[in-house]
């Protein structure tokens, strides 16, 4: 029998309060989800992240089917899955003959070039609905960039925090300041011990498709074992409690920190499950906000957090879709170098590397500081590739969908868009890293040598890079600092750094171990 409507639900929209389920008829209309083989693959992705998402999939289309409504779900394996969207929309336009086909926007720029074409080739109505579980729509964030010059986060934000009234007294923000990140830099005393976190054991559907992504991803990044991400909108709400009750109070003070094996610290670890549909931004936002009003976390903590989601997720959304396609290839620094194998294997003498690397490949996570910081540092210090760079990171986090990863990688890390997402480059020597973290103690380079044997890489790179791109930062107030430094610096000083940079990166280039 003909249905009325074909709603598609992709990975990344497991939401009842998805748009293109907004106006659901369990009586005539069938939802489509299908797991497809193209949006496994179009990248390595950690195969932690394909189970995450099949499995958030699995469990959404469960619970659908247990309010009545008729789930069509095409998995993996079945023998005449297409392996695409497109493909398995078709077919289930040619099975169902609906009158029309809704879907919601899709979050990559690749796949919405894809789906502008679905209505020719199915040769249908089909209905594109704005994606509403952000909070800042497309068109609201081109019109807030509009005519202005520079698009600072912070002043979007503080427009974000008026319109939806959070953190506000009145006109006035709460505590009389919008920004409390001065607080927020704090280096961890030595008996501050993170608390642990949730973990959620896979249930029989989780292990079946661990069991499906470990023979059939094989190659990919990572391990399925130790999987314990939330997959459900319940598991996402009790992580989110956790973290309210647990390490929110601290998350101001120590969010830029980072400890050997811990490396979660007291971040949320709600990314993976904002950005596949199973907690509503908003909810994270007003749980934090009520933890503040009741007294139970202090406003840095709470500031820091809102500033996370209200600010910074919508923004870095924004500015994706304001500046797709053509961001997908800036590289304003000139960055050329192939991205070093350690980034895979972890097998690098820089401690933090090391660290970063391998919490990356165990959980499928880092925090941002390490993201940032490290991985990020590191490749815009040593001039790596943005669409390397890119990849990687696209690769090997669970939350990662190009919309998030792009402003995140090629702007805020690398500076590769010039300027546009940050005023200047998230640029750090070793000093940086031994106050943050305790990486350096057992590092075999010494973080307080620049020049020699033992010196620690991110010293000599660092003044490298600002002598490299001296010409570009000279004219920007906020580099002056470092620019000025280096002007200062006796030649045969700098020279004696910019020969270690070159050796440290032919070395890295021809594969020796650094
Ligand atoms: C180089 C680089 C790559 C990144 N890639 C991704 C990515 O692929 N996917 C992703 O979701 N985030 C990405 N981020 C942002 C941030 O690092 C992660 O959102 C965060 O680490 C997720 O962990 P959490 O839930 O514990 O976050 P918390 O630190 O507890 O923050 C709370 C929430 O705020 C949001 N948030 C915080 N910072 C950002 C930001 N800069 N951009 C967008 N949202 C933010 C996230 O949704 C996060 O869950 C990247 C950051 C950098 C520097
Ligand atoms: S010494 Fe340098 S390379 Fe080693 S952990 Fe510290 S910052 Fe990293």
């Amino acid at each position: 029998m003909a249905c009325s409507t074909l709603r598609m639900v992709l990975g990344d929209q497991c939401s009842r309060a998805l748009s293109a389920l907004e106006d659901l008829d369990p009586a005539a209309d069938v939802v489509l989800m299908a797991e497809v083989q193209d949006e496994c693959t179009y990248v390595k992705h950690h195969k932690k992240k394909i189970v995450l998402v099949l499995s958030a999939m699995r469990h959404f289309a469960r619970a659908l089917r247990a309010r009545g409504v008729t789930v069509d779900y095409v998995e993996l394996d079945d023998p005449v899955n297409t392996g695409s969207l497109r493909g398995e929309m078709l077919r289930a336009v040619a099975r169902h003959r609906p009158k029309r086909v809704v879907a919601t926007e899709c979050g990559e720029w690749r796949l919405e070039q894809d789906m502008r074409g679905w209505h020719e080739a199915a040769d249908i109505e089909v209905e594109i609905r704005d994606d509403t579980r952000f909070l800042c729509r497309k068109q609201e964030f081109r019109a807030w960039a509009g005519a202005r010059k520079g698009l600072r986060m912070e002043f979007f934000y503080r427009d974000m925090r008026r319109q939806h009234g959070l953190l506000m007294e009145g006109e006035s923000p709460a505590g009389g300041r919008w920004n409390f990140d001065p607080e927020n830099r704090k280096p961890l005393p030595k008996s501050i011990q993170p608390p642990p976190v949730p973990a959620f054991p896979p249930d029989a559907i989780t292990e079946a498709v661990m069991a499906l992504v470990a023979e059939r991803f094989a190659d990919h990044f990572g391990e399925v074992d130790g999987f314990a991400l939330p997959v459900t909108a319940q598991q996402a709400a009790t992580a989110l409690a956790d973290f309210v009750a647990h390490r929110l109070p601290a998350f101001g003070d120590w969010q830029d920190t980072m400890k050997t094996g811990e490396s979660a610290m007291f971040h949320a670890l709600i990314s993976t499950s904002m950005n596949c549909g199973l907690l509503d931004p908003m909810a994270a936002c007003r749980a934090a906000e009520a933890a503040w009003t009741a007294g139970l976390a202090p406003l840095n903590a709470v500031e820091g957090f809102v500033r996370q989601i209200l600010g910074w997720r919508e923004y870095v959304r924004g500015i994706y879709w304001l500046k797709v396609p053509e961001y997908r290839a800036l590289n304003a620094l000139g960055a050329e170098r192939r991205l070093p194998w350690f980034y895979w294997s972890g097998e690098t003498r820089m401690n933090c590397m090391h660290q970063v690397i391998t919490d990356t490949r165990t959980h499928a996570y880092a925090h941002h500081i390490q993201r940032l910081m490290i991985t990020g540092n590191f490749a815009m210090l040593a001039g790596l590739h943005p669409d390397d760079v890119d990849e990687w990171y696209l690769v090997v986090y669970a939350d990662a969908y190009e919309w998030v990863e792009m402003p995140n990688v090629r702007g805020m890390a690398l500076h590769g868009d010039g300027g546009i997402m940050g005023s200047k480059p998230y640029a750090a020597s070793g000093a940086y890293i031994n106050r943050m973290s305790d990486y350096c103690g057992s590092c075999r380079y010494d973080v307080k040598q620049a020049v020699g044997d033992r010196a620690c890489p991110f010293n000599a790179l660092y003044w490298d890079f600002i002598a490299r791109h001296h010409d570009r930062f000279a004219g920007n107030n906020r580099m002056a600092m470092p620019v000025r430094t280096m002007e200062r610096m006796a030649p045969d000083k700098l020279a004696a750094l910019r020969q270690q940079a070159a050796r440290f990166l032919s070395a890295m280039e021809a594969g020796e171990g650094v």
